[in-house]
């Protein structure tokens, strides 16, 4: 089998695929400097690039895909997309990563096409925050899109929430217990600086370690062994509890030295990292039809051995995009 090695011996085997890089969504920190202005769309890959682009991913020796975006559901397509990729051999885990809000109606098909598992994004259980974090969003449409993403078995359902000092903080144990009766994933995101945040940043960082201390009181965390594969949250669960708590630290404590991803973004370009600006661009090759595998390599090879993302040791004019653009 196949293998892709970087230089200093991880191997890549989990590919995140950004599908189109608008949203139906404005939360701020995802697009610096753009909240609640519309985007316009910029140039996206076709269905036919993408399924291309990871069959051949899948005989370097990726194994796991994650659709994202901007918000993967506004794809017309999204269907069609899923059940290509789902056809592949050599993938077998394939997820997505959404808002909810179109999936009330999706989450059947994209199940039908063989999508296997969800995250879904949300910040707040409450509608008037939610409706300010997001520039408009529909509280009421994501709650139903997470119903429907359990009646189609898209599970284990993972939340992911980014938790903002002084934004959505008072609402960390309201999501913690979620997890008591529902066998749900809540996974709390210590908010990142992207390009031009830095001030933003400073006032809502919150650190694991106190996210962690505002679950403490609920109820005792017990750590719950991780899956192979699994992504970098480390997992905690309550005493008798169904669901689980995830905490995932790419600011206090980066993950660097297990990071198996690669990126692709919407318009072609793979990524070796969030916070990396070399990219190689594959759609001139997906264009001519010429073969990709050295394309992959390159992007491996131009994995850095870690990025520390805050601002102080980055320098303020080096941060990454925003999330919209690269793929969350
Ligand atoms: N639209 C989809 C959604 O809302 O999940 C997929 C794309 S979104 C960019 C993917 C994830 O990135 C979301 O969970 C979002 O909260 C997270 N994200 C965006 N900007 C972030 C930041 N500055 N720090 C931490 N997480 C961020």
């Amino acid at each position: 089998m196949a293998v892709l090695l970087d230089t200093f011996g991880r191997k890549m085997e989990y590919l995140r695929v950004s599908v189109v890089d608008s949203c139906n969504l404005r939360c701020f920190y995802c697009s610096p400097g753009q909240a609640c202005k519309p985007r316009s769309l910029r140039r996206q890959l076709s269905r036919e690039h993408i399924v291309r682009a990871i069959s051949t991913a899948a005989k370097v020796g990726i194994r796991k895909v994650r659709l994202t975006g901007g918000e993967p559901l506004v794809r017309k397509d999204i269907v069609s997309i899923v059940h290509d990729i789902a056809q592949i051999p050599g993938i077998n885990d394939l997820s997505l990563t959404t808002n909810g809000t179109l999936l009330k109606d999706l989450a059947s098909p994209l199940a039908a096409a063989g999508l296997k598992r969800i995250n879904i994004s949300l910040d707040s259980l409450d509608s008037s925050n939610f409706e300010q974090i997001t520039c408009g969003g529909q509280l009421r449409a994501t709650m139903d899109g997470i119903d429907a993403a359990f009646a189609a078995g898209l599970t284990p359902v993972k939340i992911n929430m980014v938790v903002m000092k002084n934004l959505n903080h008072h609402e960390v144990e309201r999501f913690a217990k979620l997890t008591k009766e529902k066998d749900i994933h809540i996974r709390f995101i210590e908010y990142m600086p992207m390009l031009g945040q830095d001030d933003t940043w400073r006032k809502h960082y919150l650190p694991t370690s106190e996210i962690m201390s505002l679950c403490s009181t609920v109820s005792r965390l017990e750590a719950v062994e991780q899956e192979e594969l699994n992504g970098p949250a480390r997992n905690f669960r309550y005493p008798e509890a169904v669901g689980i708590l995830g905490f995932i630290t790419p600011v206090s404590q980066h993950f660097c030295s297990n990071c198996n991803r690669l990126r692709l973004t919407s318009d072609g370009k793979l990524r070796p990292c969030l916070f990396a600006a070399e990219e190689v661009d594959l759609l001139p090759a997906l264009e001519s039809g010429k073969d990709l595998v050295h394309y992959y390599q390159k992007a491996a090879l131009n994995k850095p051995a870690n990025s520390d993302v805050s601002p102080a040791s980055r320098g303020a004019k080096k941060g990454p995009l925003g999330m919209v653009d690269i793929g969350g």
